[in-house]
């Protein structure tokens, strides 16, 4: 028997995340990933690496916690927010019985999580104005365990509207968990559910330290939820999930110097972002640029393939969509530097002159 068929049949039949750093690219303007560009300066203070870590380090639940308005026992510290999907999955979902469900387009991962973990994915489709489908939802929640909602929506840059948000925390009472990615919630932070947990013990909020705190390689992502919630969680959790230099760059982010730092860069994003959609809306290939509360911009193009290469020509490497129900024609572009927001800008305009000869 070859290794292959050993393979369990849903591993065999996976279609892995097609991550930006999987995809790759050769070029000098990141604009594919929702990262920070540029890099904080950090020093490592911690030397033990001769010990375990913590499991759940303490200092960094202790300062999450004030940072979310929540307490010590509603945090749970993971390896980014991506495990955290994982392991809301693996704690709630059975296996080949259980179902989660989630409402494209949005995050991939939901998607491979549960495929990976065996679990039956329901999807849901958003509805044109990439709100929730309530009564759709509503019909297809049997054996469903899990809602995973994305708040604002990657890659739509949307908000979920509230009201709907409460009856579909509503809908799942006793019956699912509702878990809320809020990876981009610093863009919008009056957004947040985290203040609802008291009112719904079966509410989740996953958060990073990858996007606003500028922190994708550090690993480091949250769950809040209750006590009950994040005591099963800690259950399934690997031993030591968090990586020593991880807990001590964590600590550091979330100083009150680090989150008044995180705070400037959310406003330098958001100017950047206004600019980049109102020069955006002049360009002749442009059908749509969506209002977005996040630190991205979702295009839709005349002509996306053209446009895409013909950036990665330039070196300007952003990412496409139009896989995604819905996205057709469509480019995510991550909000960068102004230098960068001025080169994709320029580069479409050489992409409209370029078209003009040709035709
Ligand atoms: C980036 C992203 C994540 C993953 O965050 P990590 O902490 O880097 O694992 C989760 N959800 C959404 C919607 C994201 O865009």
């Amino acid at each position: 028997m070859s290794i292959e068929n050993l393979a369990r049949t849903n591993v065999r039949e996976l279609t892995p995340y097609q991550s930006a750093r999987r995809l790759g690219g050769s070029g000098d303007v990141w604009l594919n990933a929702n990262e920070y560009p540029i890099a904080p300066a950090f020093q490592l203070t911690a030397q033990t690496f001769n010990r375990y870590p913590e499991c759940q380090p303490a200092q960094v639940i202790e300062r999450y916690a004030a940072y979310a308005g929540v307490k010590k026992e509603q945090v749970l510290v993971s390896r980014g927010a991506d495990e955290g999907i994982e392991l809301l999955i693996r704690t709630f979902c059975q296996p080949s019985k259980d179902a989660m469900l989630f409402c494209p387009p949005t995050y991939g991962m939901y998607a491979v999580s549960a495929e990976t973990c065996g679990v039956e994915r329901r999807m849901v489709a958003a509805k044109q104005d990439w709100q929730l489908d309530l009564p759709a939802i509503a019909d297809n929640l049997d054996n469903v365990k899990l809602v995973y909602v994305c708040n604002p929506n990657n890659p739509t840059g949307n908000l979920i509207d509230p009201d709907d948000l409460r009856r579909l925390l509503e809908m799942t009472k006793g019956k699912a968990i509702v878990a809320v990615d809020e990876a981009y919630i610093e863009f919008c932070p009056q957004a947040s559910l985290a203040g609802w947990l008291s009112d719904y013990p079966h509410l989740a909020c996953l958060r990073t330290l990858s996007k606003a705190f500028a922190l994708a390689g550090l690993r480091c992502g949250f769950v809040l939820g209750n006590e009950t919630l994040i005591a099963l969680l800690l259950k399934v959790i690997a031993p030591y999930p968090l990586p020593t230099p991880v807990a001590d760059i964590a600590t550091q982010a979330l100083s009150s110097e680090g989150i008044v730092l995180m705070r400037q860069r959310v406003s330098e994003i958001a100017t950047h972002r206004r600019w980049l959609q109102q020069a955006l809306q002049n360009y002749a290939g442009v059908e749509q640029v969506f209002t977005s509360d996040s630190n991205y911009l979702l295009v839709r193009f005349t002509a996306a393939r053209q446009v895409f290469n013909h950036l990665s020509a330039q070196g300007i490497i952003v990412r496409n969509q139009h896989q995604q129900p819905g996205l057709s024609g469509c480019l995510r572009i991550t909000i960068g530097t102004r230098d960068e927001c001025q080169r994709l800008v320029d580069a479409l305009t050489t992409a409209n002159e370029t078209c003009q000869e040709r035709m």
